[in-house]
């Protein structure tokens, strides 16, 4: 059932406030790539195992398949069944018209990505159009987050090495983001400092001084994408200068379809997919977000109060 614009603005409040409380205590969420249903299960174990908040996303391959609606109602109902604390996140918006979408629909969390969909527009087109979407953001009340320039990477097993000299020139700078910020208005800035989309053979190397100036220069919270294939440490130390929430997405899919794969080679005579996924997938793709609950420090830290 669509939520009334009271339940959402009532939905939208809290995330305000409990990022708040994540910045305050050294936590993030954690949000999760939500691909089907099984990987919303996956996502509500680990979640009611560690009593941790999460938030799942959706970016708009996912929105076309399953639809604005239906994911609120999934993740509604998956909230209640499990006794959790979750929010859901439209990322990576690639239009205004997209992103008011998902405002109207009761989503927590709308990642507006202009310039990842339009390579060509112009900083003011891109701060317009994030404008607009902040704007229209306060019917509920949800946070909005950007960045002034795309992400690097895609979500996916990679086989290239990371070229640290090539990804260095997308790096977020602290006068780039205060200067966003202060032209948008948005509540979270997407922070570019060796953070990239996908999983590679090497893993990532997250420049945490820049972090630290970043942090000094807005006030806002700070997320990072492309988390996946980042060692633990990084995360940690990154929670502690004040990053409220980490996108992971690849190291899923990599255990989900590696879990698949074998599971269908041991059991040739089984036709009922879905049967092995939700024996064995599913477990895979929790232990991977479990880790990640542990690392950004937000394992114990849920408040249920519905
Ligand atoms: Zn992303």
């Amino acid at each position: 059932m669509p939520q009334t614009l009271d339940e959402m603005r009532k939905g939208c409040a809290k995330a305000r406030s409990r990022m708040q409380e994540a910045r305050n205590n050294h936590w993030a969420f954690g949000a999760f790539n939500l691909d089907d249903e099984p990987t919303l299960i996956a996502v509500a174990k680990a979640a009611k195992k560690h009593n941790a908040p999460v938030l799942v996303e959706v970016s708009q391959g996912e929105v076309d398949d399953i639809g604005l609606l239906n994911i609120r109602d999934l993740v509604d109902n998956t909230k209640d069944t499990y006794g959790i604390e979750m929010y859901v996140n439209l990322d990576h918006s690639p239009s205004v018209e997209a992103a008011k979408e998902g405002i109207e629909a009761g989503f927590e969390f709308i990642h507006i990505d202009i310039s990842q969909a339009n390579h060509q527009d112009s900083d003011q087109e891109i701060v317009q159009a994030t404008k607009e979407v902040v704007e229209y953001a306060k019917l509920t009340g949800a946070s909005v987050e950007s960045e002034p320039h795309y992400f690097g990477g895609s979500s996916n097993l990679h086989t290239e090495k990371i070229d640290y000299d090539e990804i260095k020139k997308t790096f977020s700078t602290p006068e780039g983001a205060e200067k966003f910020v202060r032209e948008t208005g948005i509540d979270t800035f997407a922070a570019a400092i060796g953070n990239l989309h996908g999983k590679y053979p090497v893993p990532k190397v997250l420049d945490l001084d820049l972090l630290q100036k970043i942090r000094n220069a807005i006030d806002c919270n700070i997320s990072l994408h492309g988390g996946s294939g980042t060692p633990g440490h990084y995360f940690r130390d990154a929670v502690k200068i004040g990053v409220t929430k980490i996108n992971i997405n690849s190291d899923m899919r990599v255990a989900y379809r590696n879990t698949l794969v074998k599971v269908l080679q041991d059991n040739p005579d089984e036709y009922s997919v879905s049967k092995l996924i939700s024996k064995y997938v599913v477990d895979a793709v929790s232990e991977i977000v479990e880790s990640k609950l542990v690392d950004f420090n937000s394992s114990g830290k849920a408040v249920i109060d519905y």
